[in-house]
């Protein structure tokens, strides 16, 4: 590669705030409107036009991980303002009553696209957080080795800084973190988590496309063994939305030309993943559109605006939450909150469920508040899917639901670490569960919560 050599320029500083959450999925809505609800100025980037991250840009339109399967009872193990999220959700109407997935063995959540994203920017503005859209961070200023000084930010008006006393990097992709030299890791690419394109279909006659969620996944299967398709993967979710006309399709596998999974942080891979998915998602709408009762005069009402990236950067933080621990149920002395969510691996051509250990297990692990603490920086916390979690705790953790518990914690970490002028991993983790106690953040499940389940 051959280089040139930018002129050094001065970069205006467009705000100084407590916080600076930088990515609008899960994570940084709750971690932005957390900060904010503590009495501190909070300000949320995001690159896009609109909040939801993944949920709302990646297509996916269903919540996982809102829910444990404890000991056979199904119950909403995340809150903090999930349920108000939910409740604004709902009354757009853009909301399903949970269903039962993966074998009926977890429940998830249908919900509209943009009953989403209105919801998540009522509830973030409620908080007094404010949002910048179509504000891209692309690299840092350090103070020093350990203190995040500004966040710089491309626009269309230009190059601005971004002053904050603390960061929070819900990027997904734990930009921020590596910017800041912090350790992370990356699975190698014949081991990381397969990308998709997503996908919805409308004009369905629900009634006699029936339970289609059971057959068309066997019947894109027999296609295949009967060398008739060639689907790049097994384990097709097809579900209805809201109402049962419409149907979202998580079928598709994006891979470079060696069969390894694409790389999220590559634009070339990007690039190529967008294309390829679109592509997917026609071949794989024409077989269900052709194939399967009740689809014959279905079409596709869209296509997620850009390809699901599952797993990229992952910080190495004071813990790093592993598949062992999801899958024994472990509890943690910093919990903050809990991942019911059993581990979903997309390997090459398929989707491999591991669930927790056991007959009738208790069905959830606590999410420790050091796997969002990256040692080396004072003043940064890192949620959702870059958090410190191995592959194979990632491959559980990484769904919607413990990233909205992880980006309520750390709103909440951060007002106490400037409040008692410390750092990130010196939050008094006493004071922050019983802050989140009080907002209602869910860290254990107690018999009385049982009474609350939704079937
Ligand atoms: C195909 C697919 C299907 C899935 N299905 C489900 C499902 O059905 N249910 C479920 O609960 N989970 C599902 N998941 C997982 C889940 O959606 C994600 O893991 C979750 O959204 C991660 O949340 P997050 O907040 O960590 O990051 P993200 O949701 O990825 O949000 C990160 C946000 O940061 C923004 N951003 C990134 N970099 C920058 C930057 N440098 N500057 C400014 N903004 C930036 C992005 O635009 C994005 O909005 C799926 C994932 C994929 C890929």
């Amino acid at each position: 590669m051959s280089f040139v050599t930018e002129t050094a320029r001065r970069i205006p500083v467009f705000r100084e705030v407590d916080v600076l959450v930088v990515g609008g999925g899960p994570t940084g809505i709750m971690a932005a409107a957390a900060a904010a609800r503590q009495g501190l100025s909070s300000l949320l980037i995001e690159r896009s036009g609109f909040l939801g991250g993944a949920g709302t840009a990646g297509g996916l339109s269903t919540f996982c991980g809102l829910h444990s399967n404890v000991h056979g009872e199904h119950v909403r193990t995340v809150g903090g303002m999930v349920p108000e999220l939910l409740d604004r959700i709902d009354k757009l109407g853009g909301l399903r009553r949970p269903h039962l997935s993966f074998a009926d063995r977890i429940m998830a959540q249908a919900y509209d696209i943009p009953a989403y994203r209105l919801a998540a920017d009522q509830l973030v503005l409620a908080s007094g957080a404010e949002i910048l859209f179509h504000t891209f961070a692309v690299g840092l200023l350090m103070k020093d080795d350990a203190h995040i000084d500004a966040v710089i930010v491309e626009t269309k008006e230009g190059r601005f800084a971004l002053r904050a006393r603390f960061v929070i990097d819900a990027s997904g992709d734990a930009d921020v973190a590596y910017w800041s030299g912090a350790e992370f890791e990356k699975s190698p690419p014949n081991e990381m988590l397969y990308p998709s394109t997503m996908f919805r279909i409308n004009n369905v006659d629900g009634a006699r496309a029936g339970a289609a969620w059971k057959t068309l996944p066997q019947m894109m299967d027999a296609a295949v063994a009967a060398g008739r398709e060639p689907f790049p993967r097994r384990g097709a979710i097809v579900r209805p939305q809201r109402d049962d006309i419409e149907w979202r399709a998580n079928a598709t596998q994006l891979r470079t030309p060696e069969g390894l999974a694409l790389d999220g942080t590559r634009i070339e891979d990007l690039s190529a993943g967008e294309i390829q998915g679109r592509q997917q998602a026609q071949e794989v709408f024409e077989f269900i559109r052709d194939n399967h009762a009740g689809f014959e005069r279905s079409y596709i009402v869209d296509i997620g605006p850009e390809i699901g990236i599952r797993e990229t950067r992952r910080i190495v933080g004071a813990y790093q939450l592993t598949e062992e621990d999801v899958l024994g149920g472990v509890d943690f002395d910093d919990a903050i909150g809990i991942n019911g969510w059993p581990v979903e691996a997309h390997v090459d051509g398929n989707v491999e469920i591991r669930w927790p250990h056991g007959d009738a297990p208790r069905g959830y692990s606590q999410l420790p508040y050091r796997i969002m603490v990256a040692p080396a920086v004072s003043n940064l916390l890192v949620g959702g899917r870059g958090a410190s979690m191995t592959h194979g705790g990632h491959s559980a953790a990484r769904v919607s639901g413990p990233c909205f518990a992880m980006g309520h914690a750390a709103g909440v970490a951060a007002a106490i670490a400037l409040e008692d002028g410390v750092s990130a991993a010196s939050v008094d983790i006493a004071k922050l569960q019983s802050r989140l106690a009080e907002q209602e953040a869910i860290l254990e499940v107690k018999e009385d919560m049982k009474e609350s389940v939704d079937k």
